[in-house]
């Protein structure tokens, strides 16, 4: 399902208008790039805010494989509104696949959120998302909506796999880990991709890993590793940085540069993988840094 303006615009047109002016407004804008502010006439509670704002999430949907398209929205510790959906890649192997609660919390993170205050999804999450939720440091309290139920993620997944990440440590609210480059870096690319890898999430292999992907109009997007302690449900960088493209007005703007930064002593790598993803949808090479821990 490509992103269809056409059945984006009855589902505003079909909005409340208080809501339609806040919504239509953002989404209608050529700088959107996937989430909504806070706003009073935003209430996920409701089911006339919710049901038109998860059918707007799941538009974004790249499903070619499964054709199952799935809508989230991540509401920030800010009060914003982060949309997710899940994007499939053909070609390559289905674990490369992002899901739509993965997508939803890596998009609120990349826009600096370092915490969620709950997730509303179209479908009920998968094992593989209510893994990866539990990277979260308030994962033991996490709200998830699907449609009018709710849930607490600890209900979802009541015996968890790994240990519990305390405040501080987790994914979204984990400190910056200073790294540097073996290269001299001169491009302003190159140290985004550092900055990147710095913020990746990584604490059970510590193979700090960063992306950049630039657009033809100068679009950049950045994505980080973000790990799960049962490996899978890991979200690749690359993935994380055509999500938040994927998100954005500008998703089908070509890509024109790649640049990955990725610290040497790491025993895993995500490179093949990333050039796999990369060659289902572009053929600009990609540039490769390395780093090591500061
Ligand atoms: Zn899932």
């Amino acid at each position: 399902m490509p992103f269809n303006q056409k059945r984006l615009n009855t589902i505003l047109n079909k909005m409340p208008s208080s809501l339609y002016e806040v919504v239509g407004n953002s989404l209608g804008d050529a700088n959107f790039n996937g989430y909504l502010k806070a706003s009073k006439t935003i209430t996920l509670e409701d089911a006339k805010s919710l049901k038109p704002l998860l059918e707007i999430a799941k538009q974004f949907s790249v499903a070619p494989i499964s054709n199952f398209h799935v809508g989230a929205i991540a509401v920030g510790d800010s009060g914003n509104f982060y949309f997710g959906a899940n994007m499939e890649f053909v070609g390559v192997p289905l674990s490369a696949s992002i899901h739509a609660e993965q997508s939803a919390v890596m998009n609120a993170w990349l826009h600096g959120e370092d915490g969620i205050q709950g997730l509303h999804v179209s479908e009920l999450p998968c094992g593989h998302c209510r893994q990866f939720l539990l990277e979260l440091s308030n994962a033991h309290t996490l709200p998830i909506a699907v449609a009018n139920k709710k849930y607490l993620l600890t209900d979802l997944i009541p015996h968890r796999f790994g240990a519990p990440r305390e405040a501080g440590e987790g994914l979204l609210d984990s400190p910056k880990q200073r790294l540097k480059s073996i290269q001299v870096l001169d491009k302003d690319l190159s140290r985004r991709a550092l900055n990147a890898a710095e913020q990746s999430y990584t604490p059970h292999t510590k193979n700090k890993q960063g992306f950049i992907l630039e657009d033809v109009n100068g679009g950049i997007y950045e994505g980080r590793a973000a790990e799960s302690a049962a490996f899978n449900p890991t979200v690749l960088a690359v993935t994380s940085a055509l999500n938040q493209r994927n998100l954005s007005a500008s998703r089908e703007v070509e890509i024109n540069s790649c640049v990955c930064a990725q610290v040497t002593f790491a025993n895993h790598s995500q490179s093949s993988m990333a050039k796999a993803v990369l060659n289902s949808i572009t053929s600009a090479p990609v540039e490769h840094i390395d780093l090591k821990f500061a």
